[in-house]
């Protein structure tokens, strides 16, 4: 008689175990090496020359720009799943004091900067190279195929290039062989070490932003009835734009934000200038309040500068799609994170305001994205320096629970779709 098939979540408890050290040494390289969206040139070849010893039987490199796609296939039949992690840091100057930190600088978008992984997506590669490793030792079990979708540019491309998830479905990163699920996840210093969160349907928002340049007449201040002041019509429209969610949405329904973030205007005391620019951003978590949003700023800041005798201009530039968790895939997630990370350290979790790409992934096939914390047993969640902060902080212990959830996750689903 055989003895018992080790189960997939002792086999990955091990993993991560044995693995620890690597998924250490690797993060702490990318964070010592970071690269802006669209420039995870060395990243991306740590990785690919990685998937390529461990036997993966495809590498795809250079996927929208730098992305890199590997496809292994287990020894038994079953379908295909998707697993993603972003590689791109941000243009964030370090200010954490450990060994490994950032001195990278680079453009951004024309602007000297330092680089960072402030996001935490070094520990994001760290742990799906870490997956790729545990999986390749163990593909005789594995009932199906595993794709591995390392994508640059999640923090957005620069200006003027395409890139990030949207482009990588255009090039075909979920077909041959087509991917029947997809899952994800982000580390969080909103949430201590140990903890896995997720949440069903809109989870994450979606992310707009809009430039608005108001039209005035430019005249001696001292005789403002000589033009159009408009940086009183200007002021008159950040006011107007506070009625968009107070007034016009239905709370009940979702929560939304319309924040001005810029505005810019003159140059001396005693001069009201020809024109003032205005930007901000506007996240929802519903496709139909969002366009609605969009047409309320439009038309309250022409109507108003026409009410002022100035025009204004409205550019909205659509970014990422709301973050949607599959609902029925959630729901089947929860219980098998609760198994592999405890239950006492699962839950579901708030709506986030911040985007992702990961949202065009799941237009296309069913998806989860969670949170895995990453802020140490000695800090406060609440109080600790957030994502993009340059005092971002990861306690290492989450590459362990990020390999072990997100590697448990794609295994639980292949062997119950089978
Ligand atoms: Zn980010
Ligand atoms: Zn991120």
């Amino acid at each position: 008689m055989n003895a018992p098939e080790t189960s997939f979540d002792a086999l990955l408890e091990q993993a991560a175990v044995r693995l620890e050290p690597r998924l250490v040494a690797w993060r702490r390289d990318f964070h010592a090496n970071p690269e802006l969206g669209n420039r995870e040139v060395r990243t991306a070849k740590v990785v690919a020359d990685h998937l390529r010893a461990l036997g993966f039987d495809a590498v795809r490199e250079k996927v929208a720009h730098t992305g890199v796609v590997g496809v292994l296939k287990g020894g038994r039949p079953g379908p295909v799943v998707a697993l993603r992690a972003d590689m791109d840091a941000l243009p964030v100057s370090e200010e954490v004091d450990v060994a490994f930190r950032s001195t990278a600088r680079a453009q951004w978008n024309g602007l000297e900067c330092g680089v960072m992984h402030a996001c935490g997506h070094d520990a994001h590669t760290a742990i799906l190279m870490g997956i790729a490793e545990a999986f390749a030792a163990m593909r005789d079990r594995i009932p199906g195929t595993v794709k591995f979708i390392f994508q640059p540019a999640e923090e957005t491309p620069p200006l003027g290039e395409n890139g990030g998830a949207k482009m990588m479905i255009e090039e075909g990163v979920l077909k041959n062989p087509d991917a029947g699920a997809i899952f994800g996840l982000h580390i969080s210093s909103s949430f201590r070490t140990g903890f896995v969160g997720a949440r069903p349907g809109p989870s994450m928002a979606s992310a707009d932003d809009f430039r608005i340049s108001v039209q005035g007449t430019q005249t001696h201040a001292a005789m403002p009835w000589r033009g159009v002041d408009p940086i009183v019509v200007a002021s008159q429209i950040v006011m107007g734009l506070q009625t968009v969610v107070s007034r016009r949405m239905n709370l009940t329904k979702e929560p939304s934000i319309v924040t001005v973030g810029v505005f810019r205007g003159g140059v001396r005391h005693n001069i009201i200038p020809d024109e003032v620019k205005l930007e901000g951003t506007i996240r929802t978590y519903d496709e139909e309040q969002r366009a609605e949003i969009h047409e309320h700023v439009k038309r309250i800041s022409e109507m108003i500068a026409a009410s002022g005798g100035a025009r204004a201009h409205v550019h909205i530039h659509k970014w990422y799609d709301v973050t949607v968790n599959h609902p029925e895939l959630t729901a089947w997630s929860m219980p098998v994170l609760a198994r592999i990370a405890g239950p006492q350290n699962v839950g579901e979790i708030d709506k986030i305001c911040g985007a992702e790409d990961f949202s065009f992934f799941q237009q296309q096939i069913p998806g989860v994205f969670f949170w895995v914390g990453c802020t140490p047993p000695d800090r406060d969640p609440d109080t600790a320096a957030p994502n993009h902060s340059p005092r971002f902080y990861v306690d290492e212990k989450c590459l362990g629970i990020g390999l072990r959830t997100l590697g448990g996750l794609a295994l639980e689903w292949l062997a119950a779709n089978a």
